[in-house]
């Protein structure tokens, strides 16, 4: 006899689910989905224990007829599809037939479900793909789905779920993100009992994004209003409409995150990950916002459906467009555009040179393959340290270039060595809100930091560098950086302590937060308390701030705060927890320390080199950028042709 077995459904199912739940929100996307495609317009989903325990979504749409619920459990069952054309034209968001039957073969489902046509409903119950009871029932028109002990008969993924703060993280944000593709539609999100998201149904997409997203960052958004772009060509080829529509809102420049969780795209109502349009919006922002940050995005790109293939990736991830650079260019474009006109000239100075290379943008070919490790969930990974930039192109987007490069024939010191850098932080690669490094000049090798205490201020340089001397040579100090690296140890060492100062504030700050923020600020509460902020909750999507940090100014307050919030949600993706505090720390000095453009009298500068000097690191700031640069007497020397 043969070796070869043809799988039963069950096994089949449950490989299946392998690919499409691959966690909690995974299994809510697929429900959710379903329901929008029945035409919904509310949809409640429930979760309890982070989606483990429990998953439920409400829906109000078409519902299954009696002979359709337990159909829509085999394999390969659609009402979406009917022959492979169709496949060329999706317009739905499922079509694989593969969501339930997967589902229920790794948890106990329930279905409860009835279409308006019939009086009666149906309750199907299937335990690991095996139906336990099928009957009919007296239901509301609609269906109720609830997924119970999600992966209870698969170990090895069980294993692999996060907590329950973070499965939950990713359901929020994922029911958040389609409230916004469909703002005609009311969402409801509730976990344990307690209610993370609601929102009734608007007419406009700013109005779902301002329900959900509160003022506050409504007013650091540009609408992109509706763009659109026809393209020739292909009479033929069947696409009935010719025009790509793009609609949607973009951080302005100042808004700088850290990572792409801000970036959300949807190709005709469909969340994706796409490469090609992830590119184009960073090359929109190129010059704009430096290389290494990511801005806020909500893009909702609409084409005609033989566009788009959407039959790529089992989880409905990822597309292919037929037409993928005129796809590109326009949505590069049209976010250019808006960011162009949305711009306040004084505030962004350019650069004098070097202007507008086209080299100095990274080549698609080089971003993909940055990006090929980079799923839908893109967050597995440890931090990648950050790399000097020095070979890149850099452009000071707060201040105009304040160095002009030495002569060609002074010499220049090594780099700092890593070893300098504090040892066992970890780099995390953050908006350069200091500017770029001054060519020519090298940062302060380890031989002369004793050097440090023996520093007398001689002046500023453009209100920002204190430059200085000491017997082994010139010094120049970046002010701002160094009084981060200072206020930074201060801090680390309170908490170590025990012994935070706090400000109390006068009138409490109001915060709005996301669900998903909300989610974070309550898992991180006990740091937060012990770096010095003290929180209430404030009503249902708000948080009063009642004390903060004492360096932190009130205005600085909120900014450090999403900051925080935005760091420990990278930082719950990626590893450990074990850093956030130093992570806070860092945060809460680089708010609080004296900016640049900023005059210091003789007093203030002494006291700036005398508490860096006191520092157990004064050589780079928390996040590895050098605090001082040196030119070694020797230097000057050699370069006066005296030696
Ligand atoms: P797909 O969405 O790819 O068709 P699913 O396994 O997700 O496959 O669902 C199978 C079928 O069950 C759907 O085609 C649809 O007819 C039906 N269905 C699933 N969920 C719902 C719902 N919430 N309301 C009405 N019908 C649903
Ligand atoms: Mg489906």
């Amino acid at each position: 006899m043969g070796r070869i077995r043809v799988l039963s459904d069950i096994v089949a199912n449950k490989i299946a689910a392998g690919e499409v739940v691959e966690r909690p929100a995974s299994a809510v996307k697929e429900l959710l989905e379903n329901s929008l495609d029945a035409g919904s317009s509310r949809v409640r989903v429930e979760a309890e224990a982070g989606g483990r325990r429990l998953i439920r979504i409400t829906d109000d749409g078409h519902g299954m007829l009696r002979d359709d619920a337990l159909l829509a459990f085999e394999r390969h069952a659609t009402s979406k599809l009917a022959d492979v054309h169709d496949l060329l034209q999706i317009a739905t968001l499922g079509f694989r037939g593969e969501a339930l039957p997967s589902i229920a073969s790794v948890s106990r489902l329930t279905l409860e479900t009835r279409s308006p046509e019939e009086t009666t409903g149906t309750t199907v119950e299937i335990a690991g793909g095996r139906i336990v009871r099928c009957e009919e029932s007296a239901l509301a028109a609609g269906t109720v789905i609830t997924v119970r002990d999600l992966f209870y008969n698969v170990p090895a993924r069980k294993k692999f779920l996060r907590t329950e703060q973070t499965e939950l993280a990713h359901i929020a944000s994922l029911v958040t993100h389609y409230s916004l593709a469909y703002p005609a539609k009311s969402f409801e999100l509730r976990h344990n009992g307690a209610e993370l998201l609601s929102v009734t149904a608007v007419s406009t997409l700013r109005d779902r994004v301002f329900q959900v997203f509160g003022s506050q960052t409504l007013e650091e958004l540009i609408d992109l209003g509706l763009t659109e772009r026809e393209f020739a060509g292909d009479e033929d080829e069947g696409s009935p409409q010719r025009t790509y529509a793009l609609r949607g809102f973009v951080s302005r420049p100042q808004v700088q995150k850290s990572n792409r969780n801000s970036i959300y795209v949807f190709v005709n109502g469909r969340l994706i990950r796409d490469r090609l349009l992830l590119h184009a919006l960073s090359a929109a922002y190129h010059q704009i916002i430096p290389p290494n940050a990511y801005p806020f995005a909500l893009l909702f790109l609409d084409c005609s459906v033989a566009e788009v293939d959407v039959n790529v990736h089992p989880s409905k991830t990822e597309v292919r467009f037929r037409r993928g650079t005129f796809a590109h260019d326009f949505v590069r474009d049209a976010i250019k555009g808006a960011l162009n006109a949305a711009r306040p000239v004084s505030s962004l100075p350019l650069p004098a040179s070097p202007p507008q290379q086209p080299a100095a943008q990274l080549p698609f070919s080089e971003f993909t393959q940055k990006l090929e490790n980079f799923a839908y969930e893109q967050q597995q990974q440890p931090p990648q340290p950050l790399q000097p930039t020095a070979a890149e192109p850099v452009i000071a987007l707060r201040q105009p270039a304040l160095f002009t490069p030495p002569a060609p024939d002074v010499t220049i010191a090594p780099p700092v060595p890593a070893a300098l850098m504090q040892p066992g932080s970890r780099q995390r690669r953050i908006p350069d809100t200091h500017g770029p490094l001054p060519p020519g000049l090298a940062a302060e090798p380890a031989a002369s930091l004793d050097a440090l205490r023996n520093l007398h201020p001689l002046g500023q340089l453009h209100d920002s560098f204190i430059i200085a001397a000491s017997a082994d040579g010139l010094w120049i100090i970046d002010q701002h950086v160094a009084h981060e690296r200072i206020l930074f140890e201060k801090v680390l060492r309170q908490m170590a302590l025990g012994q935070v100062e706090r400000q109390s504030l006068l009138m409490p700050i109001l915060l709005e937060l996301t669900a998903a923020q909300q989610v974070e600020c309550e898992r991180i509460s006990a740091d937060l308390e012990a770096v010095g902020f003290e929180i209430e909750p404030f009503g249902p999507r708000t948080i009063a701030v009642k004390a903060a940090p004492a360096d932190v100014s009130t205005g600085e307050v909120g900014r450090v705060i999403f900051e925080i919030l935005e760091i420990a949600d990278q930082e719950m993706r990626q590893t450990s927890f074990a850093d956030i505090r130093h992570d806070m720390a860092a945060s809460i000095a680089c708010r609080a320390a004296i900016k640049i453009n900023n005059p210091l009298d003789p007093r203030r500068m002494q006291w700036l080199l005398d508490e860096l000097a006191a520092t157990q690191f004064p050589m780079s700031c928390p996040h590895g950028r050098p605090i001082a640069l040196r030119y070694p007497t020797r230097e000057i020397l050699k370069g006066f042709h005296r030696i």
